[in-house]
């Protein structure tokens, strides 16, 4: 289960930030994942709950946004979203040449120190 090491790193570098900033306490760390980033938000909320005890962390909560798989198309040059965890085709043409440049993001957008 790789979300255990995702929540431990991810730890990692919000208690060092924390301690940078001179902080003493997160109340919460806000998260981007793509659909197409192969992780699964729910185990990962799951870990960070189970390691953030003892930490400085321990009554931080985490918020995922998830976002959605999108990207462009080769045939009819068009931008396309997708709610799909996959896409095999051009969802307005059908055409299979298309590149997906949205989704597989996963990031710390920010967090809440007090
Ligand atoms: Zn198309």
């Amino acid at each position: 289960m790789h979300e255990v090491s995702i929540a431990l790193s991810i730890m990692d570098i919000i208690v060092k930030k924390c301690r940078e900033e001179s902080c003493n306490k997160i109340d919460s760390v806000r998260l981007k994942i793509g659909k197409a980033a192969g992780v699964m938000p729910d185990a990962l909320l799951f870990a960070f709950d189970n390691i953030k005890t003892d930490t400085i962390a321990k009554d931080a909560e985490m918020i995922i946004d998830i976002i959605p798989l999108g990207g462009t198309c080769n045939s009819c040059k068009r931008d396309f979203d997708t709610e799909e965890a996959y896409v095999l085709e051009c969802p307005k043409c059908g055409s299979a040449d298309f590149v997906i440049n949205k989704g597989n993001e996963m990031e710390i957008i920010d967090m809440e120190v007090s």
